[in-house]
C-alpha cells in the first residue's frame, strides 16, 4: 500500500504564522468592504486595519478560541498526531505574539484560563487523495454565543429557512459585530448540521455554493438579511452581513436541522494546504 508522508513539523511552523496572520491582517474581500464605508467610527474601523498590520497587535482584543478542519486523505501519515500538531502551532502563536488567551479548563467546575488558548476545536475529515488540507476560523466568543440549532418539520419550505435566519439575526442585532459572515449547515443530524454551519464560515466570501438551488437560498438570506438594516457595529449604516454560505448534508426522513453560526466583522480564518514530502510503500 502507497503512504503519503507528511512531516509535521512543518504544519506546526507553516500554522504559526497563518494564526498571526489571521490576527492581525484582513483579507482582501473584508478589507474592501471596510474601505467602502462610511459612517460613525469609520476613522477608527479603518485606523484599525492598518495599526494591527502594522504593529502586529490583534485586529481584536478577543482573539478566539481557533477551530480547525481537517481534510486528509487515508493514506496519509502525520509524524505525529495532527490534533497535538495543531495545538503546538496554537500554543506557540498565542505564547509567542500579543493575542488573549480565551480558553477555560471546565466549562462549570473550574473556569482558570489555560494560559496558552489551548485546546483548540478539531475536526478530522478522511477523504481519498494524497493531500492534506488545513483550514481553520479564528472564533471569538462573541459571535460564538449565536450559534443556534434549529430542528425544523421536514416539510418546511425555503420562505421558511429564510425567516428563520433573518429572525436570528434581527433579535442578535449588534451582538456579534456586524457586518456578520453567515454560515449555515443544513441536514445530517443535529450535531452534523452545527460542523456544517461551522465549515460554511471557512469559505471566501466571494464563493457561492455550487449547486444553484443553494446559491439561490445563500442570495436570498443575504438580500433579506441586509433589509435589516442593523448595520456596521449595529449603527444602521452599511450592510449588515458580507455573505451567507451554505454546507448540506443527506439527513433523516424525519428531521430538517437547520444550524446558523456567524463570523463577526473581521472574518478572521485561513487554511494551510500540504503535499507530502514523499510516498513510501509498506
Ligand atoms: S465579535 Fe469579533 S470583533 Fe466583536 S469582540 Fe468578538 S472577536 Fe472582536
Amino acid at each position: 500500500m502507497k503512504v503519503f508522508m507528511v512531516d509535521s513539523n512543518m504544519i506546526r511552523e507553516r500554522m504559526v504564522q497563518q494564526l498571526l496572520r489571521a490576527n492581525t491582517i484582513i483579507d482582501d474581500f473584508v478589507e474592501a468592504q471596510i474601505k467602502q464605508y462610511n459612517g460613525p467610527f469609520e476613522d477608527v474601523l479603518k485606523k484599525n486595519i492598518i495599526v494591527a498590520q502594522q504593529s502586529g497587535l490583534p485586529l481584536c482584543q478577543d482573539t478566539g478560541m481557533v477551530e480547525f478542519f481537517v481534510f486528509t486523505g487515508h493514506a496519509v501519515v502525520f509524524t505525529e498526531p495532527v490534533e497535538k500538531t495543531l495545538n503546538d502551532a496554537v500554543r506557540e502563536a498565542y505564547t509567542k505574539y500579543p493575542f488573549r488567551y480565551s480558553v477555560v479548563k471546565d466549562p462549570i467546575f473550574d473556569r482558570r484560563n489555560t494560559l496558552d488558548n489551548t485546546p483548540a476545536i478539531v475536526h478530522i475529515f478522511f477523504n481519498d487523495k494524497g493531500t492534506v488540507q488545513i483550514r481553520f476560523l479564528v472564533k471569538g466568543g462573541g459571535s460564538e454565543n449565536l450559534t443556534r440549532l434549529f430542528m425544523l418539520n421536514p416539510s418546511s419550505t425555503t420562505d421558511e429557512i429564510v425567516e428563520l435566519v433573518v429572525n436570528h439575526i434581527k433579535e442578535s442585532g449588534a451582538k456579534g459585530c456586524p457586518p456578520l459572515k453567515i454560515g449555515i449547515g443544513v441536514g445530517g443530524s443535529a450535531d452534523k448540521a452545527i460542523v456544517l454551519s461551522k465549515l460554511a464560515l471557512t469559505r471566501n466570501s466571494n464563493e457561492h455554493n455550487e449547486d444553484d438551488r443553494y446559491a439561490d437560498l445563500e442570495k436570498r438570506i443575504l438580500d433579506s438579511v441586509n433589509e435589516l438594516k442593523i448595520g456596521f457595529q449595529g449603527l444602521s449604516v452599511g450592510i449588515t452581513a458580507y455573505s451567507v454560505h451554505i454546507e448540506h448534508a443527506p439527513t433523516h426522513i424525519a428531521n430538517l436541522p437547520v444550524a446558523v453560526s456567524v463570523d463577526c466583522y473581521l472574518c478572521r480564518k485561513g487554511v494551510v494546504d500540504i503535499e507530502p514530502e514523499r510516498t513510501e510503500n509498506i
